[in-house]
């Protein structure tokens, strides 16, 4: 059982924002700032990684088509467009999903850091070891 198929075929309910054949957009239950969309594959995908190619397109156009009309129509200077893949990353509904949080100032609710550390990473072979 999932709960983002459920929400797909209607069987819970949810604040619509958006539907085509392919995909739903809904209010993210916990609002982190006003205005805080998920937007789904209606077919289930446990995390982006597992998302076929066609999907993950149609998701990245509907996804920037509704941060345009969010970050417009809610006066938000900005917004944050995330996915989380798995739980090491803060995946805690194992249905892919990107969010897209307005921003509409440093202390409107979420934090977001990069802390890099500063390990001396050998960046060559980084880039050989992610191609393998
Ligand atoms: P994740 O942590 O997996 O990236 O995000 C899952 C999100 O789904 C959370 O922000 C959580 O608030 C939201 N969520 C969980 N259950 C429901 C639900 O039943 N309805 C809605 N609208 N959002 C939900
Ligand atoms: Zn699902």
């Amino acid at each position: 059982m999932c709960i983002f198929c459920d929400i797909a075929e209607g069987k819970i309910p949810s604040y619509k924002v958006y539907e085509d054949d392919v995909c739903l957009a809904f209010l993210d239950l916990a609002q982190v700032t006003r205005g805080h969309t998920l937007v789904i594959p209606k077919k289930h995908f446990a995390n982006i990684l597992e998302c076929d190619d066609e999907t993950v397109a149609h998701l990245a156009k509907v996804t920037r088509m509704l941060a345009k009309k969010i970050t417009d129509n809610l006066q938000a200077p900005g917004c944050n467009i995330l996915n989380n893949t798995n739980e090491i990353a803060g995946q805690s509904v194992m249905h892919v999903h990107f969010h897209i949080i307005p921003r509409y100032g440093s202390d409107d609710g979420l934090i977001a850091e990069f802390r890099p550390n500063h390990e001396p990473y050998d960046m060559e072979q980084i880039v050989k070891d992610i191609n393998g």
